[in-house]
Formats: structure tokens, C-alpha cells, sequence
């Protein structure tokens, strides 16, 4: 009952008059007045009305309402609502004893002498009401209270715990999985790109990201789990009783769920990937809670170093580790030329993860060709053992197709998905790759070698090519290697809605156009190099 409601008073008694006299007196308060005949009737009164007062008629003849009275008074629900007997004159003085053992505050005689049961009554009326406020203010204290405290340790944005808490809870989960002798992991999430979420969709469309990122975890986690807000656009999570098996099964399944399906609201469509870095002990192995949050840090930063959208597990052995430091470890004690090729080689990777990770969160064309890039690595390195290349070469290899194949889809080239033929449109823009690769390769001097490939890979060994119409050896042999391998893929690897050829007919379609588009040597090597494999037979 609010504090404003109607008031109501119980009178117990089976005589009419005074019933009646009772019901004239206070007629004038606005008050409800319910009658009960007989005291069996007081329990299941006070479950229904929440009374002012209680009046009880009593006599020496019947004890029954002292009975009735106790068993209010020890109810919780009813201890605090005060009880009058009333009871003739001549009897008062008997009955006064018992009367306040069970709990009375007053008695009052029958009949009632009407001025002083009026004023009686609106006393008890009176205390009713401000008891009724203070129940009322405490309860709105005590809510707000508990509202305070859980802004004190949530996130405004998501309603996660907010960084101050976890660390906390983190701490304690700790403490918990090494006296239980039990496993627990930790991850932490950082969302790949996300600067260019807000520049490109703008800040609003980011923090729509952020919260529906937040739901897409939260239905991966158990009730146990403890996910926050670790700050920005990074979260970390508490996982007890997950080992590292299980953690890498968790975070995967959060990865894809994030990376599958496109963030959309009413204005923007945007793929959004992240990067986890996952900590997993047990037990008395497991290392203080700080040091966790370094480890996490370290293995997210060695995702984010390795392409994003991607899961890295912090690794005990030191020279695993990804600390900005590493790179340092690795070069001491190498020569100066050692320690040169080994800085561009990092800085090659991850420039084209940084550039694959781009390309992936921005276009869906990229699934088609990571699965073509799959195969092309399996011919080159059929091809490479065959005509004996070196390590240097083929790595070049690598990235020459890790370069075109993303350059195309991020210019979103249309010719990928299409059969037959190619319009005026797309042949302008396959036209123009090559001299865009050498643009976009020149951007980074250490692709030199890749640039040489790219750049000549449309040259037909005939001299029909572009874009210089090269001839023969004219064309770098790289670049020949390159183009016939690229094509070779082509041919055998399905692409959406087109099957893959056949061996018999891959080969007829290379010896076709040997001497034509390809190196007739090359194209020989090539046919030797996958014959007498099980390149066909294995699944694709
Ligand atoms: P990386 O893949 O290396 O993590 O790239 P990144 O762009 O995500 O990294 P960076 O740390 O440079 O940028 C994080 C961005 O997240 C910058 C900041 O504006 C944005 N961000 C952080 N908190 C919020 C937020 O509550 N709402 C929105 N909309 N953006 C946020
Ligand atoms: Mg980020
Ligand atoms: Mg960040």
C-alpha cells in the first residue's frame, strides 16, 4: 500500500449497536470501517487490507481476542499495527493485565464515550500516515542507493561492469581458481579499425557498433562469465573454469559471430572485425592479476601485428612474446644486413596484414579470393620444387598474389564473379591494374621485387600483352611464373557460381595458349610439376 491510500480501521465484534455507534462516530473521517464478526475472520482480513487500527471487543467470558491479538503480533506482517481492546467498564479493570500481555496500546470502554474514541482514533490515524511516509522515503532511499552503487561499477554506454570493477572481479577470480585448484582464461577484445568506423559513419553509428558488438558477445557467455568495458572500444572477460582449449573455442565463436554478419542501422552497413588476445592458467600456475592484464595486452597486440581479426594466446616462452620489444630481441646478434632484411621482412607482413585487414572489414569479395589465394600457394609450391626456386623468390611470390588479389577486391573489381566475356568497363579496369599495382607498390620501396611481378603480369609471351607488350624473355621471368600459376588457379579453382575445371581440361586449356599467352617451358614444368600429384584428388 503507497502512503496515499485510503485508510482502514477493523472493528471485531458481533454486537449490532455497537457496530453501529462505532460506524456514526467516525463517519465523518474518510476512512474505511470493516466489521468482522467473529475473530476468524482477522487472518484473512489482514491479508487483504493493511490496517490502521484494530479494535477488538472483548469480555471476561471469552479470551479468544487476546488469542487473535498474539497472533498478530507475531506475525511480520502485521507486529507493527496497533491493537485496542474494548471492553465494558466493570470488566476493564479483569481483563487489563491479559489485555496488554497480548499486545494491546489501549483500552477503551464499551460503550465508546464518543469525543474521546474520536480523538482516539484519529490519533492512531495520524502515527499510521507519517509511519506510512517513512517506510515510503526509506524504500526510495535504499533504491537509490542500490542505483548508486551500480553506476559506481557500470559503463553508461553498454551497462557492463566498467574498468574499475573488473580489475577487481578479475582479481578475485584469481584467487578463487588457485585455492579451488581450477582453470580460468581472460580476454581481451579490441575492435579492429574502428577510428575509421567513426571517421567514415560517423560517431553515433560507432557507438551503435559498440553496443550491438556487446549483445553479439554477451549471447557466447555463460551467466558466470564476467564481461566489461575495459575502456573505448576494448572489452575483457572473465572466463572461470574455461582452460585454454576451451577459451579458443569461446573466442572463435565470438570472432566469427562478430566478423560474419554486417553491423546495420537505418543509415550505414559496415563489417566490423576484432581481435582477441586470450590468457589461459590454472591453479596455483596462475599468475597475478596484473600480470594477466600485461598478457592479454601483449597477445591482443600480436593479433592486431599479425592482421586483426584473430585470436593470439599469450605465450610463456619469452621469445614468442610480441612486446614491442621483441622485434629487438630477435635482431640482437644478428649482422647488419641480417638485421635489415629481417626489419623489412616485419614490415613487409605487416603492411599486408594491416592492408588484408583493411580490405576484409570493407568488402565480402575477400572470402572468394583468400580461398583462391589457398590454392595459388599450393601451385607455386609445387611448381617452385620443380624448377628448384629460391626461398627469396617465393616469398615474393606470396605477396605479389597477397597484393593483387586484395588490390582487386578493394577496388571491388567486378570481372571476379562474372563468366564469359568481360565488358568495356571491366577491361579498362583490368587494364589499369598493373600500372595501379606499381603505384601502390612504389608507395612501399620494400615491395620492389613484387613490384617487377605485378607490374608485368598482364604480358603475353607472344607480345599481345599489356601494358608495354613485352616479348618472350623480355617479360621477367618472375613475372611469367606468376601469370601462368595465377592462371592455372583460375582455370581449376571454383569461383562462386563457376565449377573448377578438370585436370584433363586444364591442361588442354595451358596448351592452348602456350607460346601464346605463356612461356612454352614454363607451361611444360608446370604440367610435369602437378602430374603424378595428388593435387586433384585431394579436396580443394
Ligand atoms: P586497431 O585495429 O589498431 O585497434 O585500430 P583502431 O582504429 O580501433 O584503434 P584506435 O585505438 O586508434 O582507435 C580506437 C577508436 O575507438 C578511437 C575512438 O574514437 C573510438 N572509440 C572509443 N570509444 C568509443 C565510443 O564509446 N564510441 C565511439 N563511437 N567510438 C569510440
Ligand atoms: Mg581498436
Ligand atoms: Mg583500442
Amino acid at each position: 500500500m503507497n502512503s496515499n491510500q485510503k485508510q482502514s480501521i477493523l472493528l471485531v465484534d458481533d454486537d449490532p449497536i455497537n457496530q453501529d455507534t462505532i460506524k456514526v462516530v467516525l463517519k465523518n473521517l474518510d476512512l474505511n470501517v470493516i466489521i468482522a464478526e467473529s475473530t476468524r475472520e482477522v487472518p484473512g482480513l489482514v491479508l487483504i487490507h493493511d490496517f490502521a487500527l484494530i479494535l477488538f471487543a472483548v469480555d471476561p467470558s471469552n479470551s479468544q481476542p487476546f488469542e487473535a491479538a498474539i497472533a498478530l503480533d507475531q506475525n511480520e506482517k502485521t507486529w507493527y499495527v496497533p491493537v485496542i481492546f474494548q471492553a465494558r467498564l466493570e470488566d476493564i479493570d479483569e481483563l487489563l493485565l491479559q489485555g496488554y500481555a497480548a499486545g494491546a496500546v489501549d483500552f477503551i470502554e464499551k460503550p465508546v464515550r464518543e469525543i474521546a474514541f474520536f480523538a482516539k482514533v484519529k490519533v492512531f490515524l495520524e502515527l499510521d500516515t507519517r509511519l506510512r511516509q517513512l517506510a515510503f522515503a526509506t524504500n526510495q532511499i535504499q533504491e537509490q542507493n542500490l542505483k548508486l552503487e551500480d553506476r559506481a561499477i557500470r559503463d553508461s554506454l553498454t551497462g557492463l561492469y566498467n574498468h574499475n570493477y573488473l580489475l577487481e572481479q578479475l582479481d578475485r577470480e584469481v584467487s578463487r581458481a588457485r585455492r579451488y585448484n581450477a582453470p580460468l582464461s581472460v580476454f581481451l577484445l579490441d575492435l579492429d579499425f574502428f577510428k575509421d568506423v567513426n571517421d567514415t559513419c560517423g560517431h553515433p553509428f560507432g557507438d551503435f557498433v559498440i553496443k550491438e558488438f556487446v549483445e553479439r558477445v554477451r549471447v557466447n557467455l555463460r551467466k558466470s562469465d564476467i564481461f566489461g568495458r575495459y575502456g573505448g572500444e576494448e572489452f575483457l572477460i572473465v572466463l572461470p573454469n574455461i582452460d585454454r582449449d576451451q577459451a579458443n573455442v569461446v573466442a572463435e565463436k565470438i570472432r566469427k559471430k562478430i566478423a560474419a554478419t554486417a553491423f546495420v542501422n537505418d543509415r550505414y552497413s559496415r563489417y566490423v572485425t576484432v581481435s582477441i588476445g586470450v590468457y589461459s592458467g590454472s591453479g596455483k600456475k596462475l599468475t597475478s592479476s596484473g600480470s594477466i592484464v600485461d598478457y592479454v595486452d601483449n597477445a591482443l597486440y600480436q593479433a592486431k601485428a599479425e592482421g586483426r581479426n584473430r585470436i593470439c594466446h599469450y605465450k610463456t616462452q619469452k621469445s614468442n612474446l610480441a612486446g614491442p620489444d621483441d622485434h629487438l630481441h630477435d635482431v640482437i646478434g644478428m649482422s647488419k644486413q641480417d638485421r635489415l632484411n629481417t626489419t623489412i621482412e616485419k614490415a613487409r607482413a605487416m603492411t599486408l596484414a594491416s592492408f588484408e585487414a583493411m580490405v576484409h572489414s570493407q568488402t565480402r569479395e575477400y572470402d572468394i579470393l583468400a580461398e583462391r589465394n589457398t590454392f595459388f600457394v599450393k601451385v607455386l609450391n609445387l611448381f617452385a620444387e620443380k624448377l628448384n626456386l629460391p626461398d627469396q623468390l617465393i616469398h615474393s611470390f606470396r605477396r605479389a598474389i597477397k597484393l593483387h588479389d586484395l588490390f582487386r577486391c578493394y577496388i571491388k573489381d567486378s570481372s571476379l564473379e562474372t563468366e564469359g566475356a568481360l565488358n568495356e568497363k571491366q577491361e579498362k579496369m583490368l587494364f589499369d591494374q598493373p600500372l595501379m599495382l606499381r603505384e601502390l607498390t612504389t608507395m612501399f620501396d620494400f615491395f620492389s621485387s613484387e613490384r617487377v611481378i605485378l607490374y608485368a603480369h598482364h604480358e603475353y609471351y607472344d607480345g599481345t600483352g599489356y601494358p608495354d607488350g613485352l616479348k618472350g624473355n623480355e617479360i621477367p621471368m618472375a613475372a611469367r611464373i606468376f601469370t601462368l600459376i595465377d592462371s592455372f588457379v583460375a582455370m581449376v579453382s571454383p569461383v562462386s557460381s563457376k565449377e573448377g575445371m578438370s585436370w584433363e581440361e586444364a591442361e588442354d586449356e595451358l596448351q592452348k595458349y602456350s607460346g601464346h599467352q605463356f612461356d612454352p617451358f614454363l607451361v611444360d614444368m608446370l604440367i610435369q610439376a602437378i602430374k603424378g600429384t595428388d593435387f586433384f584428388s585431394e579436396e580443394k
